[in-house]
Protein backbone atom coordinates (compact mmCIF):
# COMPACT_ATOMS: atom_id res chain seq x y z
CA UNK A 1 0.00 0.00 0.00
CA UNK A 2 1.31 3.48 -0.79
CA UNK A 3 1.52 4.56 2.96
CA UNK A 4 2.79 8.01 2.07
CA UNK A 5 0.15 8.78 -0.59
CA UNK A 6 -2.57 8.15 2.20
CA UNK A 7 -1.31 10.16 4.72
CA UNK A 8 -0.59 12.89 2.66
CA UNK A 9 -4.42 12.35 1.24
CA UNK A 10 -5.62 12.57 5.24
CA UNK A 11 -3.46 15.83 6.12
CA UNK A 12 -4.53 17.91 2.87
CA UNK A 13 -8.53 16.53 2.83
CA UNK A 14 -9.27 15.23 6.45
CA UNK A 15 -12.66 16.68 8.31
CA UNK A 16 -11.65 18.93 11.71
CA UNK A 17 -14.19 16.94 13.87
CA UNK A 18 -13.31 18.00 17.29
CA UNK A 19 -12.55 14.45 18.53
CA UNK A 20 -9.83 14.57 15.82
CA UNK A 21 -8.24 17.72 16.56
CA UNK A 22 -7.16 16.22 19.73
CA UNK A 23 -4.42 13.64 21.41
CA UNK A 24 -5.60 13.13 24.59
CA UNK A 25 -6.38 9.58 25.08
CA UNK A 26 -9.25 10.49 26.98
CA UNK A 27 -10.68 12.33 24.35
CA UNK A 28 -9.63 9.55 21.76
CA UNK A 29 -11.34 6.70 24.02
CA UNK A 30 -14.70 9.15 24.48
CA UNK A 31 -14.64 9.49 20.90
CA UNK A 32 -13.73 5.96 19.97
CA UNK A 33 -16.47 4.75 22.31
CA UNK A 34 -19.32 7.08 20.88
CA UNK A 35 -18.33 5.86 17.71
CA UNK A 36 -19.23 1.93 17.89
CA UNK A 37 -22.51 1.56 15.99
CA UNK A 38 -23.07 5.45 16.01
CA UNK A 39 -22.69 7.58 12.59
CA UNK A 40 -20.17 10.63 13.33
CA UNK A 41 -22.98 13.67 12.92
CA UNK A 42 -24.70 11.90 15.84
CA UNK A 43 -21.91 11.71 17.94
CA UNK A 44 -20.44 15.32 17.25
CA UNK A 45 -23.18 17.26 19.89
CA UNK A 46 -22.76 14.24 22.73
CA UNK A 47 -18.89 14.33 22.40
CA UNK A 48 -18.97 18.05 23.45
CA UNK A 49 -21.59 18.11 25.72
CA UNK A 50 -19.96 14.67 27.48
CA UNK A 51 -16.16 16.45 27.65
CA UNK A 52 -17.78 19.47 29.46
CA UNK A 53 -19.39 17.07 31.63
CA UNK A 54 -16.61 15.20 32.63
CA UNK A 55 -13.63 16.86 31.42
CA UNK A 56 -11.18 14.63 33.24
CA UNK A 57 -11.08 10.80 34.08
CA UNK A 58 -11.58 11.32 37.84
CA UNK A 59 -15.44 13.40 36.93
CA UNK A 60 -16.31 10.48 35.04
CA UNK A 61 -15.39 8.07 37.56
CA UNK A 62 -17.69 10.09 39.90
CA UNK A 63 -20.49 10.55 37.77
CA UNK A 64 -23.86 9.53 39.73
CA UNK A 65 -25.29 6.45 36.82
CA UNK A 66 -28.09 8.63 36.23
CA UNK A 67 -26.63 11.53 35.57
CA UNK A 68 -24.31 9.55 32.88
CA UNK A 69 -27.28 7.50 31.64
CA UNK A 70 -28.90 11.42 31.03
CA UNK A 71 -26.10 12.45 28.94
CA UNK A 72 -25.84 9.66 26.61
CA UNK A 73 -29.65 9.68 26.44
CA UNK A 74 -30.38 8.78 22.39
CA UNK A 75 -26.96 7.19 21.52
CA UNK A 76 -28.12 3.47 22.62
CA UNK A 77 -25.73 0.27 23.43
CA UNK A 78 -25.45 1.87 27.11
CA UNK A 79 -23.63 -0.76 28.20
CA UNK A 80 -20.40 0.39 26.87
CA UNK A 81 -20.85 3.88 29.11
CA UNK A 82 -20.99 1.56 32.32
CA UNK A 83 -18.10 -0.15 31.27
CA UNK A 84 -16.10 2.98 30.42
CA UNK A 85 -17.16 4.84 33.61
CA UNK A 86 -15.72 1.06 34.99
CA UNK A 87 -12.57 1.60 33.46
CA UNK A 88 -12.28 4.69 34.69
CA UNK A 89 -12.42 4.07 38.30
CA UNK A 90 -10.06 1.88 37.69
CA UNK A 91 -7.99 3.97 36.12
CA UNK A 92 -8.07 6.37 39.41
CA UNK A 93 -7.62 3.22 41.38
CA UNK A 94 -4.85 1.49 39.55
CA UNK A 95 -2.92 4.47 37.69
CA UNK A 96 -3.61 7.46 39.74
CA UNK A 97 -5.90 9.13 37.93
CA UNK A 98 -3.33 8.87 34.77
CA UNK A 99 -4.37 7.23 31.53
CA UNK A 100 -2.49 3.96 31.05
CA UNK A 101 0.46 4.19 28.42
CA UNK A 102 0.70 0.89 27.53
CA UNK A 103 -1.37 -1.55 25.09
CA UNK A 104 -1.82 -4.43 27.70
CA UNK A 105 -2.74 -2.01 30.23
CA UNK A 106 -4.92 0.31 28.22
CA UNK A 107 -6.16 -3.58 26.47
CA UNK A 108 -7.21 -4.56 30.50
CA UNK A 109 -9.48 -1.52 31.06
CA UNK A 110 -12.99 -2.91 31.36
CA UNK A 111 -14.82 -2.77 27.67
CA UNK A 112 -12.12 -1.73 25.92
CA UNK A 113 -11.41 -4.50 22.91
CA UNK A 114 -8.38 -4.69 20.45
CA UNK A 115 -9.89 -1.91 18.13
CA UNK A 116 -10.17 1.13 20.77
CA UNK A 117 -6.63 0.20 22.07
CA UNK A 118 -5.31 0.11 18.94
CA UNK A 119 -6.99 3.81 18.14
CA UNK A 120 -5.84 4.89 21.69
CA UNK A 121 -2.04 3.73 20.96
CA UNK A 122 -2.00 4.80 17.45
CA UNK A 123 -3.54 8.38 17.73
CA UNK A 124 -2.61 9.17 21.36
CA UNK A 125 0.34 7.98 21.71
CA UNK A 126 1.58 7.56 18.00
CA UNK A 127 2.54 3.43 19.03
CA UNK A 128 2.34 1.22 15.85
CA UNK A 129 -1.31 -0.25 17.40
CA UNK A 130 -3.20 -1.25 14.56
CA UNK A 131 -6.97 -0.60 14.95
CA UNK A 132 -9.42 -2.49 12.64
CA UNK A 133 -12.99 -1.94 12.40
CA UNK A 134 -15.53 -2.54 9.73
CA UNK A 135 -14.30 0.77 7.57
CA UNK A 136 -10.95 -0.93 7.76
CA UNK A 137 -11.83 -4.05 7.11
CA UNK A 138 -13.70 -2.59 3.82
CA UNK A 139 -11.12 -0.36 2.72
CA UNK A 140 -7.78 -3.33 2.74
CA UNK A 141 -10.03 -5.83 1.44
CA UNK A 142 -11.13 -4.33 -1.82
CA UNK A 143 -7.47 -2.75 -2.18
CA UNK A 144 -6.58 -6.57 -1.82
CA UNK A 145 -9.29 -7.74 -3.72
CA UNK A 146 -9.92 -10.20 -1.08
CA UNK A 147 -13.59 -11.91 -1.57
CA UNK A 148 -13.31 -14.16 1.06
CA UNK A 149 -16.54 -13.94 3.96
CA UNK A 150 -15.02 -11.37 6.17
CA UNK A 151 -17.94 -12.22 8.37
CA UNK A 152 -15.78 -15.08 9.80
CA UNK A 153 -13.52 -14.33 12.31
CA UNK A 154 -10.35 -15.97 10.75
CA UNK A 155 -10.62 -13.41 7.85
CA UNK A 156 -10.92 -10.61 9.72
CA UNK A 157 -7.93 -11.38 11.32
CA UNK A 158 -6.11 -11.61 8.03
CA UNK A 159 -6.83 -8.21 7.23
CA UNK A 160 -5.88 -7.18 10.95
CA UNK A 161 -1.90 -8.52 10.49
CA UNK A 162 -2.16 -6.86 6.79
CA UNK A 163 -3.16 -3.71 8.43
CA UNK A 164 -1.04 -4.35 11.60
CA UNK A 165 2.19 -4.84 9.01
CA UNK A 166 1.07 -1.48 7.10
CA UNK A 167 0.70 0.54 10.44
CA UNK A 168 4.37 -0.32 11.49
CA UNK A 169 5.95 1.10 8.40
CA UNK A 170 3.76 4.28 8.66
CA UNK A 171 2.87 7.22 10.91
CA UNK A 172 1.01 5.90 13.53
CA UNK A 173 -1.64 8.83 14.75
CA UNK A 174 -2.09 9.60 11.19
CA UNK A 175 -2.24 6.12 9.48
CA UNK A 176 -4.97 5.48 11.49
CA UNK A 177 -6.98 8.24 11.20
CA UNK A 178 -6.16 8.51 7.37
CA UNK A 179 -7.30 4.99 7.00
CA UNK A 180 -10.53 5.64 9.06
CA UNK A 181 -11.00 8.53 7.41
CA UNK A 182 -10.50 6.77 3.74
CA UNK A 183 -13.52 5.02 4.84
CA UNK A 184 -15.89 7.42 5.52
CA UNK A 185 -15.18 9.95 2.84
CA UNK A 186 -13.78 7.57 -0.28
CA UNK A 187 -13.95 3.88 -0.07
CA UNK A 188 -17.65 4.03 1.06
CA UNK A 189 -19.61 1.49 1.40
CA UNK A 190 -21.84 2.23 -1.90
CA UNK A 191 -20.51 3.75 -4.47
CA UNK A 192 -17.05 4.52 -3.69
CA UNK A 193 -14.93 7.30 -4.76
CA UNK A 194 -12.31 5.76 -6.72
CA UNK A 195 -11.56 8.32 -8.68
CA UNK A 196 -10.73 10.53 -5.88
CA UNK A 197 -8.85 7.58 -3.86
CA UNK A 198 -5.13 8.23 -3.21
CA UNK A 199 -5.08 4.23 -2.81
CA UNK A 200 -6.10 3.83 -6.52
CA UNK A 201 -3.11 2.81 -8.31
CA UNK A 202 -2.55 -0.36 -6.84
CA UNK A 203 -6.18 -1.01 -5.79
CA UNK A 204 -7.05 -4.74 -7.20
CA UNK A 205 -10.52 -4.09 -6.91
CA UNK A 206 -10.78 -1.31 -8.83
CA UNK A 207 -8.63 -2.82 -11.55
CA UNK A 208 -11.21 -5.84 -11.26
CA UNK A 209 -14.29 -3.45 -11.02
CA UNK A 210 -15.20 -5.19 -7.77
CA UNK A 211 -15.00 -2.54 -5.48
CA UNK A 212 -19.18 -2.53 -5.33
CA UNK A 213 -19.60 -6.24 -4.52
CA UNK A 214 -16.49 -6.45 -1.66
CA UNK A 215 -16.24 -6.89 1.22
CA UNK A 216 -18.50 -10.15 1.23
CA UNK A 217 -20.01 -10.29 4.74
CA UNK A 218 -22.27 -13.10 5.41
CA UNK A 219 -24.41 -12.15 8.86
CA UNK A 220 -23.35 -14.52 11.46
CA UNK A 221 -26.46 -13.16 14.08
CA UNK A 222 -30.27 -13.78 14.15
CA UNK A 223 -32.63 -11.32 15.49
CA UNK A 224 -35.27 -12.15 17.20
CA UNK A 225 -38.71 -10.24 17.89
CA UNK A 226 -40.77 -9.60 20.75
CA UNK A 227 -44.58 -8.38 21.24
CA UNK A 228 -44.82 -5.98 24.25
CA UNK A 229 -47.85 -4.47 25.34
CA UNK A 230 -46.88 -1.10 26.65
CA UNK A 231 -48.52 1.03 29.43
CA UNK A 232 -48.25 4.79 29.67
CA UNK A 233 -49.58 4.80 32.95
CA UNK A 234 -50.90 8.38 34.33
CA UNK A 235 -51.96 9.21 38.34
CA UNK A 236 -52.67 12.61 38.12
CA UNK A 237 -49.58 14.73 38.12
CA UNK A 238 -47.49 11.83 37.54
CA UNK A 239 -46.55 8.85 35.74
CA UNK A 240 -45.36 5.44 36.94
CA UNK A 241 -42.20 4.15 35.06
CA UNK A 242 -39.93 1.20 35.49
CA UNK A 243 -35.51 1.56 35.56
CA UNK A 244 -34.75 -1.53 33.47
CA UNK A 245 -32.12 -4.16 35.56
CA UNK A 246 -31.55 -6.66 32.05
CA UNK A 247 -28.50 -6.16 30.78
CA UNK A 248 -30.21 -4.50 27.85
CA UNK A 249 -30.71 -0.63 28.27
CA UNK A 250 -29.58 -1.53 32.16
CA UNK A 251 -30.20 1.72 34.22
CA UNK A 252 -32.54 3.27 31.43
CA UNK A 253 -35.93 4.12 32.93
CA UNK A 254 -39.17 2.61 30.63
CA UNK A 255 -43.03 2.63 30.30
CA UNK A 256 -44.18 -0.63 32.14
CA UNK A 257 -44.22 -3.25 29.87
CA UNK A 258 -45.40 -7.29 29.46
CA UNK A 259 -44.62 -9.87 26.91
CA UNK A 260 -47.76 -10.58 25.04
CA UNK A 261 -50.15 -9.78 22.93
CA UNK A 262 -53.59 -9.02 24.79
CA UNK A 263 -53.85 -6.00 27.20
CA UNK A 264 -56.74 -7.80 28.74
CA UNK A 265 -54.24 -10.58 30.18
CA UNK A 266 -51.81 -7.72 31.47
CA UNK A 267 -55.22 -6.30 33.26
CA UNK A 268 -55.98 -9.66 34.82
CA UNK A 269 -52.34 -9.87 36.08
CA UNK A 270 -51.96 -6.99 37.16
CA UNK A 271 -55.76 -6.92 39.10
CA UNK A 272 -54.39 -10.55 40.45
CA UNK A 273 -51.64 -8.02 42.29
CA UNK A 274 -54.16 -5.75 43.14
CA UNK A 275 -53.57 -3.02 40.64
CA UNK A 276 -56.20 -1.69 39.25
CA UNK A 277 -56.21 0.61 35.74
CA UNK A 278 -58.58 2.46 33.79
CA UNK A 279 -57.54 1.39 30.34
CA UNK A 280 -57.91 3.80 27.54
CA UNK A 281 -58.80 0.72 24.93
CA UNK A 282 -57.46 3.09 21.61
CA UNK A 283 -54.07 1.79 21.23
CA UNK A 284 -51.10 3.16 19.17
CA UNK A 285 -48.13 0.71 17.37
CA UNK A 286 -44.82 1.18 17.65
CA UNK A 287 -41.15 -0.56 16.59
CA UNK A 288 -38.27 -0.04 17.88
CA UNK A 289 -35.39 -2.39 16.04
CA UNK A 290 -32.16 -2.83 17.83
CA UNK A 291 -29.17 -4.49 16.62
CA UNK A 292 -30.45 -8.35 18.08
CA UNK A 293 -33.98 -7.71 18.96
CA UNK A 294 -37.02 -5.70 17.63
CA UNK A 295 -39.56 -4.67 19.82
CA UNK A 296 -43.06 -4.49 18.42
CA UNK A 297 -45.04 -2.42 21.26
CA UNK A 298 -48.88 -1.87 21.13
CA UNK A 299 -48.90 1.55 23.65
CA UNK A 300 -51.98 2.23 25.70
CA UNK A 301 -52.65 4.76 28.08
CA UNK A 302 -54.21 4.27 31.27
CA UNK A 303 -55.15 5.89 34.68
CA UNK A 304 -54.17 4.16 37.99
CA UNK A 305 -56.97 3.65 39.89
CA UNK A 306 -55.52 1.42 42.72
CA UNK A 307 -52.50 -0.38 43.85
CA UNK A 308 -49.04 -0.48 42.97
CA UNK A 309 -46.19 -2.75 41.63
CA UNK A 310 -43.30 -2.82 43.41
CA UNK A 311 -41.29 -2.04 40.12
CA UNK A 312 -42.77 1.09 39.27
CA UNK A 313 -41.59 4.27 40.44
CA UNK A 314 -43.93 7.49 40.60
CA UNK A 315 -42.68 10.43 38.21
CA UNK A 316 -43.82 13.70 37.92
CA UNK A 317 -44.47 14.74 34.79
CA UNK A 318 -42.49 18.00 35.19
CA UNK A 319 -39.37 15.97 35.93
CA UNK A 320 -39.91 13.20 33.22
CA UNK A 321 -37.65 14.71 30.97
CA UNK A 322 -34.94 14.43 33.38
CA UNK A 323 -34.70 10.99 33.41
CA UNK A 324 -32.69 8.88 31.17
CA UNK A 325 -34.64 6.63 28.94
CA UNK A 326 -34.01 4.72 25.36
CA UNK A 327 -34.90 5.76 22.36
CA UNK A 328 -37.17 2.98 22.10
CA UNK A 329 -39.90 4.38 24.67
CA UNK A 330 -39.06 8.05 24.60
CA UNK A 331 -40.34 8.60 21.12
CA UNK A 332 -43.84 7.00 22.02
CA UNK A 333 -46.14 10.14 21.79
CA UNK A 334 -47.47 10.64 25.64
S1 LIG B 1 -9.76 2.66 -5.37
FE1 LIG B 1 -11.91 2.56 -4.82
S2 LIG B 1 -12.21 0.51 -3.99
FE2 LIG B 1 -10.00 0.88 -4.05
S3 LIG B 1 -9.51 1.59 -1.99
FE3 LIG B 1 -9.89 3.39 -3.28
S4 LIG B 1 -12.06 3.90 -3.04
FE4 LIG B 1 -11.74 1.82 -2.26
Amino acid sequence: MDIKKLETWYVQNHRKLVFRESRNPYHIWVSEVMLQQTQVDTVLPYFSKFIIKYPTVSDLAKASEEDLHKTVEGLGYYRRFRLMQQAAQKIISEYQGIFPKTYDEVRSLPGVGAYTAGAIMSIAYNQPYSATDGNVIRVISRYLGDDQDMGLEKNKKRIDAYQQSMIEKATPWIYTQAIMELGALICRPRQPKCELCPLQEHCLAYAQGSQNELPIITKQTKTKTYQYITLIIEDHDAYYLRKRHEELLKGMYEYPQFEGESVYTVLSELESQGIFLDLNEDKSIYKHVFSHQTWLMDVYHAQLIKGIHPDWIRIDKHDFMTYPMAIAHRKIKR
